[in-house]
């Protein structure tokens, strides 16, 4: 049988990730291939960890992708860093919170877990009562929980975990590029990030950040290779538990993102470009902006929302400003109208996990799809399929809301 060339469809994508990716992203994933080890790409390599750092926030000396998608990142540093039987103090509000302990739970950690209810998050005094009880090793936490479009806040609780020595790793995968994610300031010590969000960059990396804490842990647990190792370097083995994963090793990574230029993996030179290019147009447009374009296009959204007459899911401080989820109303089918927005609109928004499957539609704004047009539109979509599906909704002034806001604020 012969295929017909690859084809995909256009469409408007509005869901937290993955996201429509910047067209200068695009233009760089079509750059011709170089070796990993041409002077021309290692030199991209290191632009893009110097860049990596301005997004992060940090003057940390690492900074660099893992091969894979979010979770890939999520996994090298927990993997890395911890041995088994070590204490790990998860507070989960939503259902990346439960990846974090499905990751610790097959490196051997002793989890101990606090759960709030999924659309709140915790306060942080409670988080650190728990770390004073709890005595962890690490501290790992979502910053942006896309699965209720919650936010919290991480300063006081890095703080404490600085002055506890806790090790605190973020999963910052849906905030990074698109709100503001202070890494030294809020003392996290590893912070991973995603690209399909609000970098505007295809699926498949994790941009990853650590500092000299977390470099510490994992170069204790440094194996020497068999052959060339002395009698105190298997007593020092001994003591120190080696990284359970060779594709996670980040001790050998940084081997391979330094001078050295240790062989590890083939790196994923055509997606290096394309971060290199998303983290570019990210400074390019400057932080601040950034986040601001991310505050605005959120107002319009919540306007237009508001004005069909619908209930938003989270509000106020604890509102994830990239993620907006509206209740499914009385006797909605929420998939329906998902998929009617899909089929005849070409517009993409998202359902939930879990205990809101069907209970909450979430829209995302993220990155190159978070302007004017993409909002509009999905506004003009949403509005559409829900009155096809008989919502009793308000018609009509949702879009006229969002003109005049947008002629109003820019
Ligand atoms: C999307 C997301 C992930 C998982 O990312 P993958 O790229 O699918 O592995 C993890 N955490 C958060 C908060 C996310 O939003």
């Amino acid at each position: 049988m012969a295929y017909k060339e690859l084809c995909a469809p256009k469409r408007t994508i509005m869901t937290p990730g993955p996201v429509e990716a910047d067209p200068r992203v695009l233009r760089a994933l079509s750059t011709p291939i170089l070796g990993q080890f041409d002077p021309a790409f290692t030199e991209m390599m290191n632009e893009t960890m110097d860049m990596l750092r301005g997004v992060f926030q940090t003057s940390n000396k690492w900074a660099f992708p893992i091969d894979g998608t979010s979770r890939s990142g999520l996994e090298a540093v927990l993997s890395s860093v911890i041995e088994k039987g070590d204490k790990v103090l998860i507070p989960i509000y939503g259902r990346f919170g439960y990846l974090l302990t499905e990751i610790c739970e097959r490196y051997g950690a002793d989890i101990h877990i606090m759960e709030c209810e999924w659309g709140d998050v915790f306060n942080p005094e409670d988080v650190i009562e728990q770390i004073k009880q709890v005595q962890p090793k690490i501290v790992a936490m979502v910053h942006g929980e896309t699965s209720t479009g919650a936010i919290q806040p991480l300063k006081e609780i890095g703080h404490a975990c600085r002055a506890l020595d806790a090790l605190f790793i973020v999963d910052a995968v849906a905030t990074i590029g698109g709100t503001e994610v202070l890494t030294d300031e809020w003392c996290l010590d590893a912070v991973i990030g995603g690209t399909q969000k609000c970098l505007s960059v295809p699926s498949g990396m994790a941009p990853i950040t650590f500092n000299d804490r977390v470099e510490a842990v994992i170069n204790s647990r440094k194996k020497v290779e068999k052959g060339i190792a002395t009698e105190s370097d298997h007593a020092y083995e001994r003591k120190h538990s080696p990284i359970s994963s060779n594709y996670f090793d980040i001790s050998q990574l940084m081997d391979y993102w330094s001078p050295r230029r240790l062989n590890h993996h083939t790196e994923a030179t055509t997606m290096l470009y394309a971060l290199r290019e998303g983290v570019r147009l990210v400074l390019e447009e400057g932080l601040e902006n950034r986040f601001k374009r991310h505050r605005l296009h959120e107002e319009a959204l919540i306007a237009g929302i508001k004005a069909m007459g619908l209930e938003l899911f989270v509000e106020g401080e604890k509102k994830l400003p990239v993620v907006t989820c509206i209740k499914v109303p009385e006797g909605i089918d929420a998939d329906s109208v998902r998929s009617l927005m899909l089929s005849e609109f070409g517009v993409e928004i998202a359902s939930s996990f879990g205990p809101l499957q069907g209970k909450i539609w979430r829209i995302g704004s993220m990155g190159y799809s978070c302007q004017k047009k993409n909002v509009l539109f999905v506004l003009a979509a949403f509005e559409a399929a829900l009155i096809y599906h008989g919502a009793a909704i308000k018609a009509g002034d949702a879009i006229q809301t969002v003109l005049s806001f947008y002629k109003r604020e820019g």
